[in-house]
């Protein structure tokens, strides 16, 4: 794949980048060893220092940033500056606190002496995805090199100017030459770097395949790795539910970075008794969206990813239409230059069909009506993923369910499916396996060492 910078609202190839060799490759592995004998050995107060700098920097560039994102991925810029400083917000909460997440932990045994010590790993190698070009980066990085990790990001082919931004940030702040590095390659090099024994972990966002194919690599290699894939949220609406805010909590939830997020609220599930109304009252609120340049203010929708995107996604509109599903509203390509679609609701997919089963990684609701609970839950559950979930209900018995039975790596209660540094983020199933953020992001790239003196 090309590493470029096509602005998806135009189509047009804005910049390309010739990618790393080998050999480029190879010395940045070594650079990233030298720097992880550095980093583990400074304190955590020394590495704070550093990443509230990359906080500050974050907030104060959030607008050149944002507009990076935007020229690459095309997000509305409003968005994409809340991204950035998102981020701050991100190496904040690890800055304040590793110590406390990384200090020994004591444990009463019959020796003279129990704990733990959390220890970093080493290199790390982190593939990411284009849709959140700065968060899905930070929110791996900010906890890992607190810990003492070093980073090697190998980033989308289509952002390689937000990866190259990335890498600089770290270096401002003032992070050791080959703390965090950007390789400028395409997926087909991921696997040499896998393979490498210097590399000791690796995460990957993104599609199942590219999972599967790094975990098995890694499988093979014995290397720990954490997997952020794909998602189907169910959004459960019950009759007790605060309609409005449903509506547009709903949307907002669909059509944010322009429909193109793992947790996005993707299978409306609605009681029966207020279906209709809610169908309606989203549907009014999907067409008053504005659709138009992501670089403008009043922007809420902008463009796809790229032509390819808009083409999966009207395949599997189509797809579903003629499988019997029906169109309320929009749900189709725009014929103009770039990768424009107008966001939508189908409803009537049933079990059997394409739709049922698959991510819609765009702005198209799928509605599905429900009799009761049991209903919304057991086809809440009827999806091989299980990464995000939300229900509007008022019902604390309906609350305490959704918590306990809805298979998913988590449940929001009026309110939309958010990641958030201080609560852990990830799926079950096959949305991937891991935690990242709070506690957990930290600790997944760390060893947890058992130490006892007799
Ligand atoms: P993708 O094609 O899997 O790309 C993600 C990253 O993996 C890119 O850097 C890509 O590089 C690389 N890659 C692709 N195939 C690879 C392979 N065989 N070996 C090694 N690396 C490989 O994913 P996408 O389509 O861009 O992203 C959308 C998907 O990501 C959706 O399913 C979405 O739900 C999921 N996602 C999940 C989360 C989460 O937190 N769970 C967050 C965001 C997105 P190239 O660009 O060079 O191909």
């Amino acid at each position: 794949m090309m590493i470029a910078t096509t602005n998806p609202a135009t189509g047009t190839v804005e910049r390309e980048f010739t990618p790393h060799t080998d050999a480029q490759v190879d010395l940045a592995i070594a650079k990233s060893v030298v720097a992880f004998e550095a980093l583990k050995d400074t304190t955590i107060a020394q590495r704070a220092e550093w990443m509230n700098k990359v906080a500050d920097l974050l907030e104060s560039d959030a607008l050149v940033f944002g507009r990076l994102m935007t020229l690459e991925m095309g997000k509305p810029l409003s968005q994409a500056v809340g991204e950035a400083k998102k981020c701050a917000t991100a190496c904040r909460y690890y800055a304040d606190n590793a110590e406390a997440i990384m200090a020994d932990e004591t444990v009463d045994t019959e020796k003279t002496k129990s704990f733990r010590r959390i220890l970093p790993l080493g290199p790390v190698l982190a593939v990411m995805p284009w849709n959140y070009p700065f968060w899905q980066v930070i929110r791996f990085a900010a906890p890992a090199l607190m810990a003492g990790n070093t980073g090697l990001l190998k980033h989308a082919s289509n952002v390689p100017q937000c990866a190259l931004a990335l890498e600089e940030l770290f270096t401002r702040a003032g992070f050791p030459d080959g703390a965090f590095q950007t390789l400028l390659i395409g997926g087909s090099k991921v696997e040499a770097i896998l393979r490498d024994p210097r590399v000791r972990a690796a995460t990957l966002t993104g599609s199942e395949p590219a999972g599967a194919s790094v975990a098995s690599i890694c499988g093979d290699e014995i290397k720990p790795t954490l997997l952020e894939l794909g998602g189907s949220d169910a959004f459960i609406v019950m009759p007790s539910a605060d309609m409005d805010a449903a509506v547009s909590v709903g949307l907002d939830s669909r059509t944010k970075n322009n429909g193109q997020s793992c947790i996005a609220a993707k299978r409306f599930i609605v009681h029966a008794d207020v279906y209709d109304n809610f169908r309606d009252a989203m549907k009014t609120a999907m067409e008053a969206l504005i659709i138009g340049d992501p670089m403008e203010d009043d922007t809420n929708i902008g463009p796809l990813v790229n032509e390819d995107a808009v083409k999966d996604l009207t395949h599997q509109v189509e797809n579903a239409l003629s499988q019997g599903a029906r169109r309320v509203t929009g749900a189709e390509a725009i014929d103009q230059d770039g990768a424009w679609f107008r966001p939508g609701i189908i409803e009537g997919v049933t079990e059997g069909m394409d739709a049922y089963s698959q991510e819609l990684f765009g702005p198209v609701a799928m509605l599905f009506k429900v009799d009761d609970l049991d209903a919304a839950i057991t086809l809440a559950n009827d999806s091989s993923f299980g990464l995000g979930s939300a229900i509007f209900t008022q019902d604390k018995a309906e609350i305490e369910r959704a918590f306990t039975e809805i298979e998913a790596g988590g449940t929001f209660v009026n309110t939309m499916t958010a990641s958030d540094p201080r609560l852990p983020f990830g799926g079950i199933k096959r949305s991937g396996y891991g935690r990242e953020l709070a506690r957990e992001g930290l600790l997944a790239f760390c060893n947890v060492k058992t130490c006892v003196v007799a």
